[in-house]
């Protein structure tokens, strides 16, 4: 369940500017991808502020229509639907966790998460929004190939990588309704961070 993998035989095709690119599976024109997913933006309500992209230091107010960039093409992104859906379901049922308690039992594909948490780090840093240590706007034009293998089904994740369980409460994660992030490694040593 919760395939990403394009519909059909593969198609042959590489369309410039799509990240999925060398997986030679492209369709259709380049679209505009919320990389971060609608369905979750608009649940932390009208305005909110961000943490991480260039130019945000100390907080940038923001909106559910932010995050979008041309960085897929039209069959990459329209697969990619069921992770959008999967990761706006979970978040609210995150939010109704923290402020209810009770929220009955629920079924998530763990490779959709992690999907979904890819396709958020893919699109943010080849959109340039990440920044480095000193807030300048990493490049990145094509990521490694293991990424966009991962995030359209064509491999697992690799053994000792993706989510984990955490055994005791996270600092931080107490801000319901802000939005950060941070690469996992810098030029300083590794670091990480991620909070919505
Ligand atoms: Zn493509």
């Amino acid at each position: 369940m919760g395939s990403t993998r394009p519909k059909g035989r593969r198609s042959g095709r590489a369309v410039q500017g799509c990240y999925a690119a060398a997986l030679n599976d492209c369709g259709g024109d380049l679209e505009a991808e919320h990389f971060v997913s609608k369905a979750l933006l608009q649940q932390l309500g009208r305005s909110f502020t961000v943490n991480g992209p260039p130019g945000a230091k100390g907080g940038k107010k923001s909106g559910p229509n932010a995050f979008t960039a041309h960085v897929l093409c039209k069959r990459h992104n329209g697969a990619l639907s069921p992770v959008d859906t999967t990761a706006g379901r979970f978040y609210r049922l995150m939010l109704t966790a923290v402020s209810a308690g009770r929220i009955g039992d629920h079924e998530f594909d763990g490779d959709d998460l992690e999907r979904w948490a890819i396709k958020l780090l893919l699109g943010a840093a080849v959109s340039n929004n990440i920044s480095d240590d000193a807030g300048r706007a990493l490049v990145v034009s094509q990521p490694p190939l293991p990424y966009p293998q991962f995030l359209f089904g064509e491999s697992d994740v690799s053994p000792g990588c993706g989510f984990m369980f955490a055994s005791t409460p996270l600092e931080g994660m107490e801000e319901a309704t802000s939005l950060s992030w941070r690469p996992l490694i810098s030029q300083q040593g590794a670091s990480a961070e991620w909070s919505a």
